[in-house]
């Protein structure tokens, strides 16, 4: 098998070489403020377009997308191999693809198929512009390369969903992101981005000590606007609370990189007396989404990729499956992303058109799966914990068919009256077919390359 990394290390040696030069020359920290100022006209293009997008009607989206897809499918059945052998093998002419209706008729891809042979998925014909490893907290972490147009997507987009969270590309923020490993390389606590004007800091190893420079920090620079995993925010929100602190406060702050739970969003949303804002992304870059004003559901960016969900029953969320419209140097077609959500084109209060993904409830890995075969959402093992807020902290693990491991972080013994009314409600929820185990652990570590915090774990 050919090491994903080892293929899409090539890209750098196209990118030109006086870039290369100097981005190889400056810290990581300095890289990713150097990279936020690529994407030029397109961006400033893509960008102009999401605000035009936003006044239009349905149908006038959807036949932006099918042109889109007519384009890519075409793109793809002459220049990528993959594509190629598959419309051979499935008897499908690209002509036949002409709308996103006609999209049915490709098979979807999984990232086990691109881990099979990466360099089938690559153009030989345009040009990357860099890559991105996808995180790898619920599996093999893969590498995404893409190019210019996709890149500048990716920046538009973003930065249209902070204008519908109150701020802007520019406004000082802070930002909590997936970049623990990064400080452990130049050692730094955290980083102004003088472009962005963002403070980074750091996620990676969260103490009392840690969250006191936060303060620190916070009180230095004044940010009005934040971003970052929600556990993060979750637990810094707990320590301003233990400590009676009251005056850290924002207008808005925008969740992103893990799934966004009712009780956290409720926590942090009263420490900071702010406004919060979901936002979904992922590496592949071909489904970000967003809340607005009305906080009712994420709009998906039309320009990014076409969304659908596979197996939506009735309310039930199914398998978020996008097709991406920008990334002509890997384009990804009807590529499930491995998360489970559920889509609406019911016109949001807010007059913006776009669908939007009403509830993204985490990985379809991490489902619960019963002896019996019935599958339990994680939604509804973390509502279920909700109950019991004696816990601060909290990890499901499904060990195996029969075993369900609870850990939970808490000072002082656990109440054995709790644990007893916890347990018996979680065998209930799992139609008494399981056993739980209720364990006191110190503390519960984020996993994968981007420093995740997981609720619950299937091993199975
Ligand atoms: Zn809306």
């Amino acid at each position: 098998m050919l090491n994903p990394q080892k293929v899409f290390s090539k890209t750098w040696t196209i990118t030109p070489n006086s870039i290369k030069k100097i981005i190889s020359k400056i810290p990581l920290t300095r890289q990713v403020c150097a990279l936020t100022m690529f994407g030029g006209i397109h961006y400033y293009k893509y960008y102009k377009k999401l605000q035009k997008m936003q006044e239009w009607n349905p149908e006038k989206i959807n036949n932006y997308q099918s042109k889109q897809i007519k384009k890519i499918i075409n793109y793809a059945y002459e220049n990528i191999p993959y594509y190629r052998n598959l419309f051979k093998k499935e008897n499908i002419k690209p002509s036949q693809i002409r709308c996103t209706d006609d999209l049915k008729r490709i098979p979807i891809l999984t990232k086990s198929e691109i881990l099979k042979d990466p360099s089938k998925f690559i153009s030989k014909k345009n040009k990357a512009f860099t890559t991105k490893l996808t995180g790898g907290s619920s599996g093999t972490p893969m590498s995404i390369a893409y190019d210019l147009k996709h890149y500048a997507s990716r920046r538009a987009t973003t930065r249209f969903f902070k204008n519908l969270a109150g701020y802007d590309d520019y406004t000082i923020r802070l930002g909590i992101p997936s970049l623990g490993p990064l400080y452990k390389t130049n050692q730094e606590f955290y980083e102004y981005n003088p472009i962005t004007n963002q403070i980074f800091i750091s996620s990676t190893h969260l103490s009392k000590e840690i969250f006191q420079k936060y303060i620190n920090i916070i009180r230095k620079y004044n940010p009005q606007y934040a971003e970052g995993h929600p556990s993060v925010f979750y637990k810094f929100a707990l320590y301003l609370k233990e400590k009676n602190i009251t005056n850290i406060q924002l207008k808005s702050l925008q969740s992103c990189g893990e799934v966004l739970y009712p009780f956290q969003r409720d926590a942090i949303s009263k420490t900071f007396n702010c406004e919060i804002f979901d936002f979904y992304a992922n590496e592949e870059g071909i489904c970000y989404a967003s809340e607005c004003k009305s906080h009712n559901g994420m709009h998906i960016s039309p320009i990014m990729g076409f969304v659908e969900i596979e197996n939506q029953k009735e309310n039930q969320p199914g398998e978020i499956i996008a097709t991406g419209l920008c990334n002509y140097y890997m384009p990804l077609i009807r590529y499930n992303l491995q998360d489970m959500g559920i889509i609406t084109t019911e016109k949001c209060e807010c007059g913006n058109s776009f669908s939007r993904l009403t509830s993204v409830i985490g990985r379809s890995n991490d489902t619960i799966i019963l002896p019996d075969k019935t599958q339990i959402p994680p939604n509804h093992f973390t509502s279920a914990m909700e109950k019991f807020r004696f816990a601060e902290g909290f990890q499901i693990i499904q060990e195996d068919q029969k075993n369900i491991n609870i850990n939970i972080v808490k000072k002082g013994k656990i109440n054995l009256k709790e644990t007893k009314i916890l347990k018996k409600y979680m065998e209930s929820l799992t139609k008494n077919q399981m056993t739980i185990s209720i364990n006191q652990v110190k503390d519960i570590n984020p996993i994968g390359r981007k420093n995740k915090y997981k609720y619950i774990i299937s091993k199975i």
